[in-house]
């Protein structure tokens, strides 16, 4: 006998209408679950049921799907490179200072736990992550109770920081084979493990460090066992300009000259194509193209968008017909956040108020997210589909006066008013708190984690700068205020 739950009279349920293809807001509902799955969304449910919850106060929505993000390393970056950028390298800090900083063994963990509390807590149910394999990490993950796609990067170069001004590629062919293999033993692994809610995907890591045949391979290993595919590309005018050199192609057009752009492909973050302002090509192939191919773009804006850099822009991608899924990529990870940058990112970049709305963000980071994993019973609240819920209180101060909740959240509140989430019919986040992590404990070791990789970085950098060297602090530290 599963155990079935019923949120009884929400005020606002964010249900899926199948006849229309859509979202709709229900008004004075009931939605049931039983054992991971809805049994039943509407009004006056009189069926057996176990456990009530009042909606009363409270907006019922699908959880958030996080379609590209690095769980272990960006909790450790937090207050460091910013606000900093490589003046030769079009500002970019991916090749220069983020290499600068790393994580220990020790910080891997803890920084999964932070980055996993946070993002359940801002109502993300399921997530990418797209960092490397390392032993627990399944353990994690499975404890968390969030639903994980767990795609291990691997590549064939890594990068090379010339001065500050030019970008090297030190190859090794085999290590990106090897790392291949690798992620393929871990596909099985998953395959076979008795938590179903994991799942893979197959991820080299960049589209400039892994070359045509392995890229091919990969992306047929992945067609084979019916799994996404995802790599970054188009993330950076070096990676744009370094694949012009060696290819004579944008990433996006020499990617589709390999045949690797199809309907199970996500590009993560696709923002430099050929159409962009800082591209030098004066041609608009490659939205089409992605378009045509059904190839998704995993939008993550913070981040980029910290350092002055934006997708041209969301609302022409959806126009395009391109699928748009929503990641947190770095810190923070707080994806209500990221979804109220994704709309002010795109009016600023466009001028223009009608650049996109609320429905296309809260669609990307629900239904392309869903696609783009190639699923239908995530992202929606529909019977048959999973428990995975996100309770809003619609009280909450911020979310006041309440004539439009979805706004409110996204616009003003935030996870400040996430009350409880359930993913698959489990709780795991609870009146606000994670209840199936550590959190408070993962930020005691990241403390210290910090200050051990700070200590490192001037035997890192080529000119042995220190961190307090290469980014200042906001403000000259005095002991005491005279
Ligand atoms: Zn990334």
């Amino acid at each position: 006998m599963k155990d079935t739950t019923v949120i009884r009279r929400a005020a606002w349920v964010i249900a899926w209408d199948e006849d229309m293809k859509t979202h709709t807001y229900l008004k004075d509902a009931d939605l049931v679950f039983s054992g991971s799955r809805i049994t039943f969304i509407g009004q006056d449910y009189s069926g057996p049921f176990d456990q009530e919850i009042s909606g009363s106060g409270r907006m019922i929505m699908p959880g958030l799907i996080n379609i590209h993000s690095h769980l272990s390393g960006g909790p450790l970056d937090k207050g460091t490179f910013d606000e900093v950028g490589t003046a030769a390298l079009w500002g970019h800090t991916l090749y220069t200072h983020s290499q600068l900083l790393r994580a220990d063994p020790q910080a891997i963990k803890p920084g999964a736990v932070i980055a996993l509390s946070e993002l359940m807590k801002s109502g993300v149910t399921t997530v990418v992550d797209n960092s490397g394999y390392y032993e627990d990490l399944l353990e994690l993950l499975v404890g968390s109770g969030v639903r994980a796609v767990l795609a291990p990067g691997f590549r064939q170069a890594r990068w090379i920081n010339v001065a500050d001004h030019r970008v090297d590629y030190e190859w090794d062919h085999q290590a990106g084979w090897d790392g291949f293999r690798q992620a393929l033993d871990l596909m099985d692994a998953i395959k076979k493990h008795p938590c179903d809610r994991l799942s893979g995907m197959i991820f080299p890591s960049q589209a400039d460090t892994c070359e045509a045949d392995l890229l091919k391979e990969a992306h047929a290993a992945a067609v084979d066992r019916d799994l996404p595919f995802q790599t970054h590309a188009s993330q950076t005018m070096m990676e744009f300009s370094e694949l012009m050199r060696r290819h004579g192609k944008s990433p996006v057009q020499w990617l589709d000259s390999l045949g690797i752009l199809d309907e199970q492909t996500i590009l993560g973050h696709c923002i430099y194509l050929d159409h962009h302002s800082w591209s030098p090509l004066h041609t608009r192939d490659d939205l089409p193209l992605l378009a045509e191919r059904g190839t998704t773009v995993a939008h993550c804006p913070t981040v980029f968008g910290r350092t002055g850099m934006t997708l041209e822009s969301f609302g022409d991608y959806v126009r395009a017909g391109v699928n748009l899924g929503i990641g947190t990529d770095s810190f923070p990870y707080n994806m209500l956040e990221e979804l109220r940058h994704v709309g002010v990112y795109a009016r600023i970049t466009t001028g223009n108020v009608h650049d996109l709305t609320t429905t296309d963000v809260f669609n990307a980071a629900t239904l392309g997210g869903a696609q783009a994993l190639l699923r239908d019973d995530i992202g929606r609240l529909a019977v048959d589909a999973k428990a995975d819920i996100v309770i809003v209180d619609i009280e909450h101060p911020l979310m006041r006066p309440g004539r439009e909740p979805l706004r409110n959240l996204i616009n003003v509140a935030a996870e400040r008013a996430v009350k409880d989430v359930f993913v698959d019919g489990k709780l795991v986040v609870a009146d606000g708190e994670i209840c199936t992590l550590n959190y408070e404990n993962a930020l005691i070791e990241m403390d210290a984690a910090q200050v051990r990789s700070i200590r490192k970085v001037p035997e890192l950098d080529f000119q042995n700068r220190t961190l307090d060297q290469l980014a200042p602090l906001a403000f000259p530290v005095r002991s005491r205020v005279e």
